[in-house]
């Protein structure tokens, strides 16, 4: 779960990391008071769960309060895309309104889990700004990575080389510790899965002050800590996401045109491919679960028709806990309830096949079938109307 840069600078602030002042704001007035505060300049910033808001013109240094109601205006209610949200962007509901800081340098500091080690690792740079997927292609080696051992904790010792591989010097050092034990005890006593400081700058006077915050937590931890679980912001969610959860679902929206219902996280994985591989595009990933019923089968067949890019379906169940009976009869309603004119391609595998291929036969629907994922991917593809081709 994400949560937004000002909520992630007040979760920091607190395990004492330095950030620049500021207030939330959902509407220009307040956002013209909140600037009134602080005195002029001020940043004005969208808060979206998404980087690259700088460069979308999400981000907007403000010397009157006629400018902080003019960005405001023009932000508030609309859709930000940046170059990390999809085509359609992400709304923006509520500004960050900070003091302006004078930048010296700007650096990068990134605390991630690592799966390989199983560890928090840290990710820093001198290079701060930039996103850390162009800078870990464009510049590699301007990378430091260090791993923390959970034993031991963070390590004075590792704040101290970090610093020195940053070009710090003399009270940067010292401050530098401050703002790295913040993002470690923020990330292992919240269960975080990630925490982003880019940029983290050196001021004009030499401080430390982190500019940006991202924050990501491990979802499956949340009923735990209900404190992060109140920042949730189901307004920057794709609500289909949401909706699928409700009937057991898992569903993630993508691009293409061919709609997925596929029973097991590793076969819709696979079913994806293998449209890429034919020459076609997923619309989604979709997993129904194990034991699904006729209901759950209409529930995803609804959630993925939601998305107007659908033109095929594709149905593809290896049923060992699910059986085909089931599914098929689902499949059945679905295409009854739901007045389906779109091509739907139809495989069942496992349990109860043959049952299940006999009520798709005896349905008299226009199904098609087919025996293989191969085959199944094939079909589904040669059978998108020819204008999404
Ligand atoms: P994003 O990563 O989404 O583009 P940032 O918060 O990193 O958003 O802001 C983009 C840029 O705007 C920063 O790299 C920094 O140069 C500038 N900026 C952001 N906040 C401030 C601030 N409080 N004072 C001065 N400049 C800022
Ligand atoms: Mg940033």
């Amino acid at each position: 779960m994400d949560i937004h840069e000002h909520q992630a600078k007040d979760l920091l602030k607190r395990f004492g990391m330095p950030v620049p002042d500021g207030g939330i704001a959902f509407a220009p007035e307040q956002a013209m008071h909140e600037a009134r505060k602080l005195g002029f300049p001020v940043v004005v910033k969208a808060q979206v769960h998404a980087g690259g808001r700088g460069a979308a013109g999400g981000v907007k240094l403000c010397q009157s309060e006629a400018e902080v109601s003019a960005f405001a205006l023009s932000l508030l209610g609309r859709n930000l895309v940046t170059k990390q949200t999809d085509a359609g962007g992400k709304p923006v509901h509520r500004l960050l309104v900070e003091q302006a800081t004078d930048i010296g340098k700007e650096l990068y500091l990134g605390l991630v889990l690592d799966r390989k080690s199983e560890r928090i690792m840290i990710v820093a740079s001198r290079e701060g700004g930039m996103e850390i997927e162009d800078l870990a292609e464009e510049q590699p080696d301007a990378l430091i990575r260090m791993v923390i051992d959970p034993a031991v904790g963070l390590a004075p010792f590792q704040s101290r080389e970090l610093a020195f591989g940053l070009g710090m010097a003399g009270a940067q050092v010292a401050q530098f510790a401050t703002v790295l034990r913040a993002c470690y005890r923020a990330f292992r006593d919240q269960d975080a899965t990630m925490v982003e400081i880019n940029p983290l700058v050196i001021t004009g006077s030499g401080d430390l002050v982190a500019l940006d915050a991202k924050m990501s937590f491990d979802t499956n931890a949340l009923f735990r800590r209900p404190e992060v679980a109140a920042l949730r912001d189901p307004g920057q969610e794709d609500p289909r996401e949401d909706a699928a959860a409700e009937h057991g679902l898992s569903y993630v929206g993508l691009e293409g045109d061919i709609g997925c219902i596929i029973n097991g996280a590793g076969l819709a994985m696979a079913t994806m491919d293998m449209i890429q591989l034919a020459g076609g595009q997923p619309a989604n990933f979709l997993d129904i679960g194990g034991g699904a019923s006729a209901e759950r089968v209409v529930a995803a067949f609804r959630t993925v028709l939601s998305d107007p890019n659908v033109s095929v379906i594709l149905v593809n169940i290896f049923a060992g806990i699910n059986r085909c009976d089931w599914v098929a009869a689902g499949v059945v309603q679905a295409y009854r309830d739901l007045n389906l004119t779109l091509p739907v391609v139809v495989r069942l595998a496992g349990t109860n096949v043959e049952e299940g291929r006999q009520i798709i036969i005896e349905s008299g629907l226009p199904l098609l079938s087919a025996d293989t994922l191969a085959e199944a991917a094939a079909t589904a593809v040669a059978a998108r109307p020819r204008m999404a081709a």
